[in-house]
C-alpha cells in the first residue's frame, strides 16, 4: 500500500496566530514563525515546506484546515 501523503499551504496574511492549527496536527508539522505579518500576528508555519514527497510526514488528513477559523489553509493529497 502506498502512503498517504500530502503538503500544505498556510496564507500567513490571512492567519491570526491562534494555533489551533498547531494542536491538530498529529504529526507536529506546524510550528509559530518568527516573523510578524502585516496585521502584526505571529503566523504559523509548515516544517515540511518543500522537502520531497518521499520525506515528508504529512499524511492531508486536513485536520490543520478544519481546525483553521480562518481558512488559511490548505491541503493538497498526493
Ligand atoms: S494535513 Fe494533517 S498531517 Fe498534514 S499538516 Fe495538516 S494536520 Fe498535519
Ligand atoms: S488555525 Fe489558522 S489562523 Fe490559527 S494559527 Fe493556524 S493558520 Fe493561523
Amino acid at each position: 500500500m502506498t502512503k498517504k501523503s500530502g503538503t500544505i499551504e498556510i496564507n500567513q496574511e490571512l492567519c491570526k496566530g491562534c494555533l489551533f492549527c498547531v494542536e491538530a496536527c498529529p504529526k507536529g508539522l506546524i510550528i509559530s514563525a518568527s516573523k510578524l505579518n502585516a496585521k502584526g500576528y505571529y503566523p504559523t508555519a509548515f516544517r515540511e515546506k518543500g522537502i520531497r514527497r518521499e520525506l515528508r510526514e504529512c499524511t492531508g488528513c486536513c485536520a490543520c484546515a478544519i481546525s483553521c477559523p480562518e481558512i488559511a489553509i490548505e491541503v493538497y493529497r498526493g
